[in-house]
């Protein structure tokens, strides 16, 4: 910071932060043919204030002085090509000034950033996120003063900046409380200063603002005062009856509230009568936030009472579950000066979740159904809308199944996944429609990728009967799945579980499954306590045709990739171990079985012993290896490999 001292004022020069710089070469690169948009975020920032300050007033006396009007001003100046957007809102003090205008406030903007930067995108949908509204407005003017005055305070601040790495800050004057920002047009964009292009910019993008909007007239002749006219309707849009709302004006509110620059994909208009009465709009948007899974992350909605703003980010009315939503709801019961507090302890609140679950979850549902016209497959197929809100938010979505038990029902027809026997994502009811003759059950895999779970053989039993498995691969469906009882009164089971009896149907004859246990008993006996530290059991299978054994999962074992992941992060950790289930056609187990029989026999020869704990090590070694396991001990497994190459080629 360097200071200047003159007689008469004292400014303070300040470079802006980085990132501030890094936003603005985004804004003004990617934004470069769609200037207009400045003067709606610069509007919904006076919007913003002015809400804020009704809000502060409700519980501080005097705030605002009596006989103010509320509202916002634009006033053109074509002799001194500036455009003044005014409002008699919150303004800020010079702190806020200095941090508001200086810095970008959202933690992880630095790494975002980059990472934009790096991909050498200009896509300034993505930045709309981080709060740059502001910076827009140096897309149309060379040089911006704003002149604030917090509600509550006498001083004022003059914030300069041409957008160039640095901003002043020095004293100013102003009547009221409230912001005002004149920006010094860019020759090549007086246009700005004409009435009927500002009116037409103000209906078409700000018109929902309840907040009346005025544009000062050109003055004529005598100097009489100055007149100004209001240029906004100004009802609030949820309201209006969605018959009189267009599609635009939806996608103008939700920009407003999202801070998103994109239209969003879809949304719903409600109204809910009766004992309680409040309105809403929720909006799905088409791209996830960069926080969207970060804990300290906002959600909710914004919250009004009888018109009024009176809370951001309400959570108490939108569950985490559906923290990608966006919107607004206007309860005509809740008082006035409502807290969080308040808020959690009320029941209205309470009916109001409800119904705003409800108006997603429908939304979704008409989402789900809407399909792309031709070529459209049956009932699986969906509409590209559909697809990317579940690539998008799906995984969030499905938090609800855990969190929310009593919406299954509702969630259930809205997951999709991939499967065993399909390119592409299924719903559970289209695998359930498609069900083997005979097939009594519905079986699901956890696991990284479907390449993985593929190769697995805890299902290759289940593929060679044709079953369709779903596949499960996000890092949420392990304990999410946990909340699907059943698809329309069919079991879903994990086909990795020691309890799922995945080649039951099959292996319906008795005495094959009692000859098994019995040629294989001896050696059971010996890779039981060859591997008692690594396994709890050893059995005869019928879920294996090509693989010789695989681990399965105990009664509330961890699925291998869970187990991965425990040890990566906590080596002392000690999950139940699982059973080794080997599969008696297999070559190696037979082989070893009569091996083993034969030593029993007594014909022992040298060195047999300890070459079959080898080969049972490898069994083992091998089932980790398989489901995509590190083996335990990995030096160990490649000399005993090598040795059993050698022996092989030197045989060959
Ligand atoms: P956003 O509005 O998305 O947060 P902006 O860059 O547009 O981001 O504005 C940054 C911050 O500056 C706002 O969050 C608000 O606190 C403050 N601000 C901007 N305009 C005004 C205004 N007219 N009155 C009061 N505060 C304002």
């Amino acid at each position: 910071m360097t200071e200047t001292h003159t007689p008469s004022v004292h400014v303070e020069e300040h470079r802006f932060e980085a990132e501030v710089d890094a936003v603005l070469r985004l804004v003004i690169n990617s934004l470069y043919s769609n200037k207009e948009i400045f003067l709606r975020e610069l509007i919904s920032n006076a919007s913003d204030a002015l809400d804020k300050l009704r809000f502060r007033s409700l519980t501080e006396e005097g705030l605002v002085p009596e006989g103010t009007t509320l509202g916002i001003r634009i006033e053109p100046d074509a002799a001194k090509k500036t455009l003044t957007i005014a409002d008699n809102g919150v303004g800020m003090t010079k702190d806020e000034l200095q941090k508001n205008l200086g810095t970008i406030a959202k933690s992880g903007t630095r790494e975002f950033l980059a990472r934009l930067e790096a991909a050498q995108k200009s896509d300034v949908s993505q930045i709309g996120q981080f709060g740059v509204g502001f910076y827009s407005s140096f897309l149309v003017a060379d040089r911006v003063e704003v002149v604030s005055r917090a509600a509550g305070t006498s001083d004022a601040w003059k914030w300069t900046s041409e957008g160039q790495g640095a901003f002043r800050l020095e004293p100013a004057t102003r009547d009221e409380q409230g912001t005002s920002l004149t920006l010094h047009l860019k020759d090549a964009h007086l246009d700005y200063l004409r009435s009927w292009e500002i009116e037409r910019l103000v209906r078409e993008y700000s018109d929902y603002l309840t907040w009346p909007i005025e544009l000062k007239a050109e003055r004529e002749g005598a100097e009489t005062g100055a007149v100004y006219k209001r240029v906004n309707k100004g009802t609030a849009l949820w309201q209006r009856s969605p018959k009189d709302v267009t599609k635009e004006q939806y996608e103008e509110l939700y920009k407003h509230l999202s801070h998103d620059w994109q239209p969003p994909l879809a949304y719903k208009h409600f109204k809910i009568e009766g004992t309680t009465e409040f309105s809403g709009i929720v909006f799905v948007p088409s791209r996830a936030p960069f926080d969207l899974f970060s804990p300290e992350a906002k959600h909710g909605l914004r919250l009004h009472v009888k018109r009024v703003f009176v809370m951001e980010d309400a959570e108490e009315v939108l569950p985490k579950w559906l923290r990608f939503v966006r919107g607004v709801v206007d309860s005509e019961d809740l008082p006035l000066n409502v807290s969080r507090e308040l808020l959690q302890d009320s029941r209205l609140s309470k009916t109001i979740r409800q119904q705003v679950v409800k108006a997603v979850l429908d939304l979704l549902t008409e989402l789900a159904k809407r399909k792309d016209g031709e070529g459209a497959e049956g009932g699986a197929q969906d509409g590209d809308d559909y697809k990317l809100f579940w690539k998008t938010f799906g995984p969030v979505l499905k938090e609800g199944l855990h969190f929310e038990p009593d919406q299954a029902k509702k969630i259930l027809p809205l997951l999709r996944y991939e499967t065993s026997t399909r390119e592409g994502l299924s719903s559970l009811f289209d695998v359930k429609s498609r069900m083997k003759e005979g097939q009594k059950e519905l079986y699901y895999a956890l696991g990284e990728s479907r390449a993985q779970l593929l190769g697995s053989p805890h299902i290759e039993g289940l593929q060679k009967r044709g079953i369709e498995v779903v596949l499960m691969t996000d890092a949420v469906d392990g304990w999410a799945v946990q909340g699907i009882e059943d698809v329309d009164g069919v079991k879903l089971i994990d086909a990795t579980k020691a309890s799922a009896d995945v080649g039951a149907e099959e292996a319906a004859d008795a005495s094959k499954k009692e000859s098994d246990e019995g040629k294989t008993k001896a050696l059971r006996d010996r890779m039981r306590a060859r591997l008692q530290d690594h396994v709890s059991e050893v059995r005869v299978s019928s879920r294996l045709t090509s693989s010789p054994a695989c681990l399965v999962l105990p009664e509330g074992g961890l699925p291998p990739h869970l187990e991965r992941l425990l040890r990566s992060t906590q080596p002392e950790a000690k999950p139940p171990k699982r059973i080794l289930e080997i599969n008696p056609d297999h070559p190696l187990i037979t082989g070893l079985a009569a091996l083993i029989d034969k030593l029993g026999a007594g014909h022992e020869n040298g060195g047999a012993e300890a070459r079959i704990d080898r080969y049972v090590d490898l069994v083992h070694a091998q089932a980790l290896l398989a489901e995509g396991s590190p083996p335990e001990n990995p030096a160990e497994l490649a000399k005993s490999f090598a040795e059993l190459l050698t022996e092989s080629v030197a045989r060959a």
